[in-house]
């Protein structure tokens, strides 16, 4: 990827009143929290195949952009154990979590039909593999269904026990961090209760806390929380000490959509704040965004889900990026004609894709489309899937990150690659 010069638009914004001087800077990426696991991601919607699988092409696509590490995450046992395989699949590529977030949490209640190893028949790793990060508005789950204390204690020796293989199986050392780099995703989830209710929730994560805690060495943290501050601190405390004194390997509170008091705290406490398009959709959460200390900030997709959207505040700052990088890219090019090599992301790529884009214009003219996006019904290969979100739109999470800040691109990436490569041991 050093001869790339897909994104050097991206890096010309001279006309910036913050910018700095023009530079030859190629971005680079991790992509924090992608759920590369899910069957979406082979062509599977809602149990039905509607595509070839082409998690080829997503991953390669990623890469195109300077994506070069995903870190796949695991929010049940199928997912997680699907996420080790990917990073298997894509050795130093793809990173793999383990953990069983709040929304999949009700395996923990006597009420729940399987144990959880035997969700794997076909429909049913639909609702087994991620929950979309929006709310969604059916009835919360009531409280009282309870937690089941002898299913609770399988759960955690089995996720204990895939862990341990994991780390036996791929061991970490000075230049490889293994497959395995996050205990997560884990947490607390108020916004969706309609999965699974408050109580078995609050069990799930201090059970998994627990669980953190006692391993020798622990791994970082891959954490969630919607709408429930107060108790997720709370049991983070409870589990690695008032200042989280205990917690050796740190982490990071993903998808981050809470206020700027709840983000200071979580700062203080030494925790990184990952940031997607979720993290965009309205004033204060730019507000939010605006104050994260780039010392603590990470990028994530999130994808399938959390895609940035024209209605979302943060949309104004990508056109304002587009912008100024067209402004920049078209002066060099009257200074100097390119010697790009054709790739897709070349200047005569995206001035092709803007022009067909002008033939077929409905909304968002002002931001480029890197790649063709069709409807999954119409699927060809080469094109992302509209509504689909995946890691090469991770540039989209930096520029909108950069134009809130108002700091350069490279500032953006460089801090959270340096974040992230620190917490989750990716050296090499
Ligand atoms: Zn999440």
């Amino acid at each position: 990827m050093a001869e790339a010069t897909s994104d050097q638009p991206n890096s010309v914004s001279t006309t910036a009143p913050i910018a700095p001087p023009l530079t030859s800077y190629t971005p680079r990426y991790i992509d924090i929290g992608i759920n590369l696991a899910d069957p979406i991601f082979r062509g599977r919607y809602h149990g039905k195949s509607r595509h070839p699988d082409d998690l080829q092409a997503v991953v390669g696509r990623a890469v195109e952009v300077g994506c070069t590490k995903l870190i796949v995450t695991g929010s049940s046992f199928k997912s997680s154990r699907d996420a080790l395989k990917l990073a298997k699949e894509f050795p130093g590529i793809v990173f793999a979590t383990a953990g069983i977030h709040p929304c999949s949490s009700s395996i923990f209640s006597p009420s729940h039909h399987k144990h959880h190893d035997e969700s794997q028949s076909e429909g049913e790793d639909e609702a087994e593999h991620t929950p979309a990060c929006d709310p969604d508005p059916s009835q919360p789950i009531p409280d009282g269904d309870g937690v089941d204390l002898a299913r609770s204690e399988k759960i955690i020796a089995d996720l204990a026990d895939l862990i341990t293989r994991a780390r036996k199986d791929f061991p970490s050392s000075s230049s490889n961090p293994g497959e395995l780099v996050a205990f997560g995703e884990f947490g607390l989830d108020y916004d969706r209760l309609h999965y699974c209710s408050k109580e078995v929730q609050l069990h799930s994560f201090s059970a998994q806390l627990r669980l953190a805690a006692s391993l020798t060495p622990q791994l970082p943290l891959f954490l969630h929380s919607r709408a429930a501050h107060a108790d997720f601190v709370r049991l983070l405390k409870e589990a690695f000490g008032p200042r989280l004194e205990r917690l050796e390997k740190g982490g990071v509170v993903h998808s981050f959509t809470g206020t700027v008091d709840e983000m200071r705290e979580l700062m203080d406490l030494g925790l990184y704040i990952g940031v997607n398009g979720c993290s965009f959709k309205t004033a204060e959460n730019c507000e939010v965004v605006k104050e994260i200390e780039l010392s603590r900030l990470m990028l994530e997709t999130d994808g399938p889900w959390c895609e940035v959207r024209p209605s979302h505040e943060g949309w104004k700052y990508l056109v304002e990026f587009e912008a100024r990088a067209k402004a920049a890219a078209a002066a060099a090019a009257a200074a100097a004609p390119s010697t790009a090599q054709g790739q897709a992301g070349t200047p005569e790529n995206q001035q092709q894709q803007q022009q067909g884009k002008k033939k077929n214009q409905k909304k968002d003219p002002e931001v480029l489309e890197r790649y063709k996006t069709v409807k999954k019904e119409k699927w060809e290969e080469g094109a992302m899937v509209k509504g689909r979100n995946e890691p090469c739109t991770i540039e989209r999470i930096a520029k909108i990150v950069a134009g809130i800040k108002g700091v350069s691109i490279e500032e953006v990436c460089e801090a959270a690659w340096a974040n992230t490569v620190k917490v989750f041991g990716l050296e090499s």
